[in-house]
């Protein structure tokens, strides 16, 4: 799980997802899955509010390391997820 803090964690993530065409579907609030068009591989992203903190967590391997202890990175499905998510809450807000 990684903490969504700021804009400068994505800077890699948006250099990386320039290059690949991602495709995301809502699967239900905060869920959702993101398909490389690339390479025709499929990743869930999920997004939680932990006391006013958010948090996203990728399938793939960047996203959920399973061993070692380095930190999860920021991956670009996780971006193109929140890209997307952004614009949903925006528009709930009516702003
Ligand atoms: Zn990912």
């Amino acid at each position: 799980m990684i903490q969504i803090q700021s804009k400068t964690q994505f800077t890699k993530a948006i250099e990386r997802a320039k290059k690949e065409r991602m495709l995301v579907i809502m699967l239900r609030f905060r869920d959702y899955s993101v398909l490389n068009r690339s390479n025709g591989r499929r990743y869930v992203v999920m997004f939680e509010v932990v006391n006013g903190k958010k948090f996203g967590t990728c399938s793939c391997e960047a996203g959920s390391p399973m061993r070692g202890n380095h930190l999860p990175m920021v991956c670009k499905h996780l971006l193109a997820a929140l890209t997307v998510h952004t614009a949903l809450m925006a528009q709930r807000n009516g702003h």
